[in-house]
């Protein structure tokens, strides 16, 4: 299989986004080495990193193109180690554009106690609704990774699941949009582990919750 002629500017416009997007988790220092990886579906194929390269050298270029199945489809490296829980991902929650992976430090804490994160911030509430969950202990190399993911967030509001023993994974409607919960979940992760070091944490009411969310995702920002 070859990239079709039809997808062929929606699919490097996606590599130029991906390449970009990839910046912004050193950046927001998400990652170390070469852990953790974006992608962009682009019709029934999606745009993810190359393993195993420095993030220096993550140009669009540098970008491999794959099939739903995982499949190498364009590129002259092999995919990220977890293009399958992506493809997993992809397949099975159609609205789903955009997923990252990434080891950042504060979630992986709640991910190596399986604990989820409680929702006693506003910030959280807007962008999470709810509790950020907890994403069963699962093994690189089959679907396990993916099943877990989507298991857990196919009936929550939350686009963030911290999978056991391992770290966050989230989703978006775009790569951007997942990038963000990325980094705003590492923030809310960090947050809310200092406040439980001084003392208990103070819920927010679940009317509360429902309404901050239904305002930052439908009337908040520019419209
Ligand atoms: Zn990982």
């Amino acid at each position: 299989m070859t990239v079709p002629e039809n997808l062929r500017a929606d699919v490097d416009a996606a590599k130029a986004r991906v390449a970009a997007l990839h910046a912004e988790l050193p950046r927001w220092e998400l990652v170390v080495w070469t852990a953790g990886n974006v992608s962009e579906r682009v019709g029934d194929l999606f745009v993810i990193k190359p393993s195993g390269v420095s993030y220096d050298d993550l140009d669009a270029d540098a970008m491999v193109v794959c099939d739903l199945d995982g499949n190498l489809v364009e590129g002259s490296r092999s995919p990220s180690s977890d293009t399958a829980a992506h493809a997993y991902v992809y397949r099975n929650m159609p609205h789903v554009g955009g997923v990252v992976h990434t080891h950042s430090t504060y979630a992986a804490a709640w991910a190596a106690r399986g604990e989820e994160i409680p929702c006693v911030l506003t910030m959280m509430a807007d962008e999470f609704g709810g509790p950020v969950p907890v994403g069963p202990f699962a093994i690189i190399g089959d679907d396990s990774i993916g099943r877990g993911i989507v298991e857990t967030l196919r009936d929550h509001r939350s686009p963030a699941v911290l999978m056991q023993n391992h770290g966050p994974f989230t989703i978006g409607k775009d790569a951007k949009s997942a990038v963000k919960a990325a980094v705003l979940l590492e923030e809310v992760a960090r947050t809310v582990h200092i406040a439980k070091q001084g003392g208990d944490l103070i819920p927010i009411p679940q009317s509360a919750i429902d309404s901050l969310y239904q305002r930052y995702q439908n009337v908040y920002g520019q419209h």
